[in-house]
């Protein structure tokens, strides 16, 4: 039997929330049910988080998402898995299409790839990506309600009773269903009827590096290299996280979306361990120094370090790696010397301090616990007609989309399965 007139409240109008309220009024409009969806979000318009991704580009999604990658992958793999299906069901999926690039399609957003997959709306602006959500969401009838800071929400006092959500000016309103969406940053301070979480805490950003080898990133402040990054934990030969890519040094320490993204496993103490080399075994790298140095000696006849570095590294960086090890770069290189050259080269150390400045961070790492959810729906398995999407949940994905996929994926299943319990009368 189905239930009328009910109201859903979407909690955070950012990537999730829009994309939960989208698809919570295109189920009631597909099912001709009444539901009022109103999105509460605290600041004076509704998607300025979106405005800044990507540099102001918004890498809105990946063409390969792999759910492996996201931190609680398992629960991912499921939420993903469900809404899959669910988008076949409701004939809104196209067959081996994603849900969340067919939802943005049907939004009319047309996108392009750059490397590694990444996705972004071909007019190269995160704004043609906020448009089109909130067209999507003026079309279904969903309500902006900003300057709405939730301060909590209360569960309802007895079966079918609705739920109380109590802004910070003490206004109160009533919704039959809750979708909370209201991302990492500022979830401490929401009581989210009780949902256990974990500690949050910034990550995605750039590291610090402990103040022996500043002396090393201040030398080498802004440049850049391409390099195989490994960060290293303990006497474990293991890396506990490797990427590729280019990095950025800082006067602090490290930057560049490989080390952001090494940033999400990283615990002072570690140790990032720089290939120059692009991945070259020491071994590997200490036999093309010994053909190299043989090459240019005979031409050259004695090299210094510079002599034999020159064209392989910047000058610059050969002259800081080399001068960390107290190698005055203009002395004399001997063939003995090469081994323990390459040794450096492949794996020049630099001791992490910690997240360099939370507020360069992209996402949080933590929140409302998944054990809490129902994978299929993300419902608060205590609590029905409560739901949660995006970064509220304690899931974080590395650079390159999977974080703005989540948020649109886990806003567009809980959506439609809070809509969806509502119509079905569960609540
Ligand atoms: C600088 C930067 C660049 C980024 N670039 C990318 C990128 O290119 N690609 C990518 O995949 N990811 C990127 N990210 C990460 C991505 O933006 C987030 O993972 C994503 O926005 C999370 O979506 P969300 O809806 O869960 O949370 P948010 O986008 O944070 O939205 C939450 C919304 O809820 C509102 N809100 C919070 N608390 C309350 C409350 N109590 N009451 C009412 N409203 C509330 C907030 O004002 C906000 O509008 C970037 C992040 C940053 C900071």
């Amino acid at each position: 039997m189905e239930s009328q007139g009910k109201t859903l409240a979407v909690v955070g109008g950012g990537a999730a929330g829009l994309a939960a309220a989208i698809a919570a009024g295109d189920f009631a409009q597909k099912r001709g049910f009444s539901l009022d969806i109103a999105v509460y979000e605290r600041d004076d318009r509704v998607g300025r988080s979106i405005l800044a991704t990507g540099n102001g580009r918004c890498n809105f999604s990946n063409a390969c998402i792999d759910a492996e990658r996201y931190r609680n992958g398992d629960f991912v793999a499921e939420a993903l898995g469900a809404l899959e299906r669910l988008s076949a069901g409701h004939g809104s999926g196209e067959p081996g299409n994603d849900p969340v690039h067919g939802f943005f399609r049907s939004l009319g957003l047309v996108w392009r790839e750059e490397a590694d997959g990444r996705q972004y709306p071909l007019a190269n602006k995160a704004s043609a990506v906020l448009d089109v959500l909130r067209a999507g969401a003026a079309g279904r009838g969903v309500r902006e309600v900003c300057d709405s800071d939730v301060a909590a929400i209360d569960p309802p006092r007895k079966p079918q009773a609705p739920f109380t959500l109590r802004m910070v000016n003490g206004v109160l309103k009533r919704a039959d269903a809750v979708v909370i969406a209201c991302g990492g940053r500022t979830l401490s301070a929401l009581d989210a009827a009780g949902v256990p979480r974990t500690a949050a805490k910034p990550v995605l950003g750039p590291l610090s590096v402990c103040e022996r080898d500043r002396v090393v990133t201040r030398e080498l402040d802004n440049i850049r290299v391409r390099a195989r990054v490994s960060l290293l934990r303990g006497d474990d030969p293991c890396p506990v996280a490797a990427e590729d890519g280019e990095l950025m040094f800082r006067k602090y320490g490290l930057s560049g979306i490989c080390i952001f993204d090494l940033s999400r496993f990283a615990l002072p103490g570690d140790r990032v361990a720089v290939n120059f080399l692009g991945g070259r075994t020491s071994g590997e790298a200490a036999a093309d120094l010994e053909s190299r140095y043989g090459r240019l000696s005979q031409r050259f006849g004695r090299l210094t370090y510079g002599d034999l570095l020159r064209g392989l590294l910047l000058p610059r960086v050969a002259e800081a790696v080399v001068k960390s090890r107290f190698i005055n770069p203009y002395n004399h290189v001997e063939s003995g010397d090469l081994p323990a050259l390459a040794e450096l080269l492949t794996g020049f150390g630099l001791e992490v301090e910690g997240i360099a400045d939370p507020g360069l961070c992209q996402v949080r790492r933590g929140g409302l616990a998944v054990d809490a959810l129902d994978s299929r729906t993300l419902q608060v398995r205590d609590a029905a007609g409560l739901f949660a999407a995006g970064e509220a949940l304690d899931v974080d994905g590395p650079c390159g989309g999977y974080n703005l996929h989540w948020a649109w994926a886990s806003g567009l299943l809980a959506g439609a399965c809070a809509a969806a319990g509502l119509a079905d009368g569960d609540r």
